[in-house]
């Protein structure tokens, strides 16, 4: 099958017509599926929204958003208009706490922290400048309000399909200003010239995420997943604050409901949890390497029974370990 045949015309064009109808994607915002995964976003956004020698802000919220800043140095002066870092990143700060540098082309924020749980429950106020959000961990988990961002860009692994798609949402106006001699790939323009067939686009992830994105349509759209999602959570971080046998590292107001990490009070029990775990069919709970302890991630894909049996696991190994 050819991508630029009709069979594959006509997949990508109701892929985005669904993805617009779900996540209400207002008319001046340009779909584009890219590959590179988020990660290539990192140097995509500095290149296409900013000038050499321009100030870009960053708020700092942990292991995403360090990397984000990092790439952005190459091209950029990058100020932190705010970092969670001293904190162990167990919260993301509030509106009031963020301090905009003078003239900055953009503000980068990531929507989930992935790796350490916290989420933004609000849209930061930019004053105007295009906010722009690696929402990779949490897109399509609850309506968002497109308007309000310059861009989001998400790798399509966590919540949308297969790996191999990275999905931008990008308004219009920020178009066609990417640096001289960036490559014609690394710039955003010639993918919206080209609905996304530029080159060939990464077509059986389309397809895929595609039906997903008519799953999620037929299942009530995006408010009926978000209530799904809070339901997950809270059974969840009920059980987790119910007694002092597991600790959420996170503020209350900043947890997501996407990734949840915990501890035990005694991490000597860490290994016979996981193992146990696994015995009872509850696999990739061990956190991410870089913080320990654990984290379970209850994506729009998981069901509520598999935050049910988790629970009901958890309960049993505090009764015999405590
Ligand atoms: C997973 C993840 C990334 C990295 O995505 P890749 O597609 O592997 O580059 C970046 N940001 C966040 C928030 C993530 O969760």
């Amino acid at each position: 099958m050819s991508h630029r045949g009709k069979e594959f015309v006509g997949i990508l064009s109701q892929t985005e017509a669904d993805l617009r109808r779900l996540a209400g994607i207002p008319d001046q915002y340009r779909v584009l599926f890219l590959q590179g995964g988020a990660s290539l976003q990192f140097a995509m956004v500095p290149l296409n929204l900013s000038a050499q020698g321009d100030t870009v802000d960053y708020v700092h919220t942990g292991s995403w958003s360090q990397k984000a800043i990092e790439e952005a140095k190459k091209y950029c002066q990058v100020h932190l208009a705010a970092s969670t870092a001293e904190e162990k990143f167990c919260r993301v700060p509030e509106q009031e706490e963020l301090s905009f540098s003078a003239n900055p082309s953009y503000v980068h924020i990531t929507g989930n922290n992935t790796i350490f749980g916290s989420e933004f429950h609000y849209i930061p106020d930019t004053g105007g400048v295009p906010l722009v959000c690696d929402a990779s961990s949490n897109i399509l988990s609850r309506p968002m309000e497109i308007g309000r961002f310059g861009l989001l860009y998400a790798g399509a692994q966590k919540n949308i399909g297969p790996a191999g798609l990275t999905l931008v949402i990008i308004h219009e106006s920020l178009l066609g200003k990417a640096r001289p001699h960036v490559p014609t790939m690394l710039d955003y323009k010639p993918h919206a010239d080209n609905d996304s067939c530029y080159n060939t686009p990464p077509c059986f992830s389309i397809y895929v995420a595609g039906l997903v994105f008519q799953h999620l349509l037929e299942g009530g759209g995006l408010s009926a997943i978000a209530e799904a999602n809070r339901k997950k959570a809270r059974l969840l971080y009920a059980r987790i604050d119910s007694s002092d046998f597991y600790i959420s590292p996170v503020q209350p107001g900043s947890r997501s409901l996407m990734n949840v990490p915990f501890t035990l009070q005694n991490p000597q029990l860490d290994a016979a949890f996981l193992q146990g775990a696994e015995q009872a069919g509850l696999v990739g709970l061990k956190g991410h390497r870089s913080v320990g302890g654990m984290r379970a991630s209850i994506y729009n894909a998981l069901p509520i029974q598999g935050v049910e049996a988790l629970v009901a696991y958890m309960s049993e190994f505090e009764r015999s370990h405590a």
